[in-house]
């Protein structure tokens, strides 16, 4: 059996043109398909609980709030009961179509099987600026490959339990689907425009999604933050005696362009420093108050109406 389970948020009629699709392509197939409604301020939800009274495969799961996609993605894989479980988007940019070849895949001994982008036509310069930056800098600093990745994924059983053992807060799914190994293989995608809305990312919210993915995978930011004190302190020294020298040699010293550079310089390290550090002492503050990651107010369908809350 084959669970495919996507977030949706505010997505509208989008709903009903995502459930048709998957109908077409999983007709033969043996699924279920979780829908989880991330909070959604439009009638995503109405849609959703209309198709799952009318069809037992399909299963909505409404958090109490928009608590972000992560979060749903954890709420709709925690509910998913299937042999293998496909994440996508509701949106329909990565293709459906590409379903049964990871299916294929999967049949064929794959645990993990990953859809990677061809292409990127549906998004904006700075976002491809972005992702390029932001997935160059995690692969190379966490040996976890990203490039190119997408949350379109494939995962067997096994490797879907190991994943939801994971206890972190903050997870961030395209990180820890890797980190976890099993067997894994890809398949080419090429990425859709959106039906319908627009991207509900905003430059702030991907900003977020960065800092939490490197930080709950890396302290490489805490090191490199040792690293600029230590180079500063060696520059220190050499400048410091030299400027003892020079006054005690009875020169004057002439250097205000310097004191400033070196106030500005100096100053900008420190508080970017006392940042990386503060980022990671708000995830640990995150991890220890160990709130639930998201909460459920409803479902729909799916035969399944006990649990209220998350672990
Ligand atoms: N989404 C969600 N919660 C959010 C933001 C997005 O569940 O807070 C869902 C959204 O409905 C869609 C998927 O996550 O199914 C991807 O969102 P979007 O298309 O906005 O992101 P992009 O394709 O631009 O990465
Ligand atoms: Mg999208």
């Amino acid at each position: 059996m084959i669970s495919v389970v996507a977030p949706v948020y505010n997505e509208g009629a989008g709903v009903d043109r995502f459930l048709r699709r998957m109908d077409e392509v999983l007709a033969g197939y043996e699924y279920e398909l979780i829908l989880v409604d991330d909070g959604s301020r439009d009638d995503s939800w109405n849609r959703i609980a209309a198709c799952a009274v009318l069809d037992p495969r399909i299963h909505g799961v409404r958090l109490s709030r928009n608590f972000g996609k992560e979060a749903a993605l954890l709420a709709g894989l925690e509910h998913a009961t299937g042999d293998a479980t496909v994440v996508i988007d509701a949106d329909l940019q990565h293709p459906p179509s590409a379903i049964p070849e990871m299916i294929r895949r999967w049949r064929s001994g794959a645990q993990v099987v990953e859809a990677v982008k061809r292409n990127r036509t549906g998004q904006s310069l700075s976002s491809r600026l972005g992702a390029r930056v932001f997935n160059g800098a995690f692969t190379r600093l966490t040996q976890v490959d990203l490039v190119d990745a997408t949350d379109f994924r494939l995962l067997g059983r096994p490797a879907l339990d190991a994943l939801l053992r994971m206890p972190e807060h903050s997870s961030f799914f395209r990180g820890t689907s890797s980190w976890i190994g099993f067997t894994r293989e890809t398949v080419e995608i090429d990425i859709d425009h959106r039906e319908g809305g627009t991207s509900r990312w905003t430059a702030r919210s991907l900003f977020r999604l960065a800092v939490n993915g490197l930080t709950s995978f890396t302290s490489a930011p805490l090191h490199l933050v040792t690293g600029v004190g230590l180079t500063f302190a060696a520059f220190s020294l050499v400048l410091g005696v030299q400027t003892l020298v020079r006054w005690m040699q009875g020169h004057s010293v002439a250097g205000f362009p310097t004191v400033i550079l070196l106030l500005l310089i100096t100053g900008t390290f420190v508080l970017l420093g006392l940042g990386v550090i503060g980022e990671y002492l708000a995830r640990i503050h995150e991890e220890v108050r160990g709130r639930p990651r998201y909460l459920i107010q409803e479902h729909a369908g799916g035969h399944r109406v006990t649990e209220t809350t998350g672990p």
